[in-house]
């Protein structure tokens, strides 16, 4: 197994520090060539700036190769600014990324200062594991009803899965609780 991941931006190598505890091999993906030469068996889609990240996959044609990956069924996992490039729809901006996910999201949920916090939640079969929020999006509701909610926070969705597609608005590469990785490692494996 190898897991690929988006390196144009944000917390990519923290998702790398994850899998090297986790001793799964994974590579990142900073240009087309990387994706296309030998495409991972999952791919990680960091936190970060998801405005940004999306110009940047659209300007190095990264953009059309991976939607079509995820739609033949690669698995996907985005955290944060990751789970809005999968959105099809942002509640609050016109703009659309990767846009294969049944969700409907809202950027920046909880306002500039109160965007970033620390709790802990249920999370599907792995029991309770911390979520670190920065300046987080909100699960507004699915557009299917092949969406699956993974995890709440005070009557929020957080946490998503629709198939090959797994969507979380916390950080769980900033933690050292590698729960969720091994779920999305278990999605790869099972595929
Ligand atoms: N606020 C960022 C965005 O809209 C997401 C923040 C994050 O990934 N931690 O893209």
């Amino acid at each position: 197994m190898r897991i690929g991941i988006l390196a144009l931006q944000g917390a990519f190598a923290e998702h790398g520090a994850m899998l090297d505890r986790l001793q799964v091999p994974h590579f990142e993906i900073r240009q087309v060539n990387d994706f296309l030469q030998a495409p991972p068996d999952g791919l990680i889609l960091p936190g970060g700036e998801s405005t940004t990240m999306g110009k940047l996959l659209r300007e190095l044609s990264l953009l059309e190769p991976i939607r079509q990956a995820i739609l033949a069924g690669m698995p996907v996992f985005g955290t944060c600014a990751g789970l809005l490039l999968l959105a099809k729809k942002l509640e609050n901006d016109d703009r659309r990324h990767l846009a294969t996910m049944d969700l409907c999201a809202q950027r920046n949920a909880y306002g500039r200062q109160l965007g970033s916090y620390e709790t802990e939640g249920a999370f599907a079969d792995c029991g309770t594991v911390p979520m670190v929020f920065i300046r987080a999006p909100h699960i507004v509701g699915a557009l299917s009803e092949e969406v699956e909610t993974l995890a709440q926070v005070n009557g929020r969705i957080v946490a998503a899965r629709q198939k090959n597609q797994l969507a979380v608005c916390f950080h769980p590469e900033l933690t050292r609780d590698p729960s969720i990785h091994r779920y999305f490692l278990q999605m790869v494996q099972s595929r």
